[in-house]
């Protein structure tokens, strides 16, 4: 009886079985293949920009860039192909606004280490102008873990801590999907964000809640295409190869 129930049980879904590899064998291997629309092509190098890449700084001059507080020239010093924080100059930030993009940029904490905790090496990147990704000394610096290098600023903590070498560089490569706000700025999608720091996945597909905020919760405020800003939080954080590509 016991048996009979099991095969009464197992029937439909062998019938199931046998239809779905019936309809398969019908298909031919170029009935699910397709040639259009065709692929646009980036070349790339091995530490250049893809071809399809806005260059934001290349080393030479901050030409793309303006500062924030009063939006003339950007103050910050440009030398040996890098840029460093000018303290007390303010932020930066991109000339041109963006929206879905995908975004390298490289870092190097200051090579005098001072300060402790969110004074040691602290500078930040704004994702248009709102959601900071923290750029933070991480070497023997404990701090809050939502506020640690590559963290969603007081909303996210990276996954895991990655650790470079003394003085070395680190690269974040950072997936942007901004928020949708209808007419009325009603929030209508939340932004995400997905980061590798030095090629390690920290943040995945992260949802953004609001934007940073020092103190207090995050806020929904509507807006649109918005800059990159970089953080003159005092100290001498240098950056350089900094590329966008808009998606
Ligand atoms: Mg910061």
């Amino acid at each position: 009886m016991v048996k009979i129930k099991k095969i009464t049980f197992l029937l439909p879904l062998l019938s199931l079985l046998a239809m779905s590899m019936h309809a398969q064998t019908k298909f031919k291997p170029e009935d699910t293949e397709y040639y259009s629309p065709e692929l646009r092509t980036v070349t790339t190098t091995a530490n250049g920009a893809p071809s399809d890449a806005i260059v934001l700084f290349n080393g030479t001059n901050l030409d793309q860039w303006i500062a924030s507080n009063d939006r003339n020239k950007a103050q910050w010093l440009v030398h040996n192909n890098t840029v460093t924080v000018a303290p007390g100059k303010g932020n930066i930030q991109t000339k041109d606004t963006f929206e879905d993009f995908q975004l390298h940029i490289e870092w190097k904490s200051p090579e005098v280490r001072k300060g402790e905790g969110q004074g040691r090496g602290n500078s930040g990147i704004f994702l248009q102008g709102y959601y900071e990704i923290q750029v933070l000394d991480n070497r023997d610096n404990p701090t809050y873990v939502n506020g640690e290098a590559a963290s969603l600023y007081k909303q996210q903590p990276p996954l895991v801590r990655v650790l470079a070498n003394n003085d070395a560089w680190h690269s974040y490569d950072i997936v942007y999907s901004a928020p949708r706000f209808n007419k009325d700025g009603v929030l209508l999608k939340k932004g995400s964000v997905t980061v590798l720091h030095n090629g390690v996945l920290v943040q995945n597909n992260t949802q953004i809640e609001g934007t940073t905020e020092y103190i207090g919760l995050p806020k929904i405020i509507a807006h649109g295409a918005g800059p990159i800003i970089l953080q003159d939080h005092g100290d001498l954080v240098q950056f350089r190869n900094i590329w966008i590509r808009r998606l």
